[in-house]
């Protein structure tokens, strides 16, 4: 490397300076005609972290709040374990304490049972009607 201000071959340390507004390597000897150019290491701040967190997700935060969601099968996971059960729809109804008629329209997916229905539906036939969202 050369002195880019007197051309010598620098030996050792060369130093950055600015002589009249122009920023050179210069030598030992050269680099008192200029005031010394402090290294600032370049700013790497690590914003990717926050950025990316949640790239792992397949699906944004707002579908994280509506947790389990129905079985889209839910009615005839609720018939065959019904069946599976020996039981009627009269029996079920009776063991969960609501309507036959009620039962039926679940089963036949005309109705989404509340959550307190389908508790007792997972409960009492030992099924679950809900799958995780993620
Ligand atoms: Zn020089």
């Amino acid at each position: 490397m050369q002195c880019e201000l007197c051309g010598k071959d620098i030996r050792g340390k060369s130093h950055r300076v600015i002589i009249e507004g122009t920023e050179l390597n210069v030598c030992d000897e050269c680099a008192r005609y200029g005031h010394e150019v402090k290294q600032i290491p370049k700013v790497t701040a690590k914003i990717s972290g926050i950025t990316f967190r949640t790239r792992s997700r397949r699906r944004p935060d707002i579908f994280d709040q509506m947790g389990d969601e129905l079985l889209p099968d839910y009615g005839g996971v609720i018939r065959r374990a019904r069946e599976s059960h020996g039981m009627s729809h009269e029996e079920l109804a009776l063991k969960i304490r609501e309507k036959a008629s009620l039962l039926k329209k679940i089963e036949r997916g005309d109705l989404r049972p509340e959550d307190d229905v389908r508790k007792k539906l997972e409960r009492v036939l030992g099924i679950t009607l809900t799958e995780k969202i993620e």
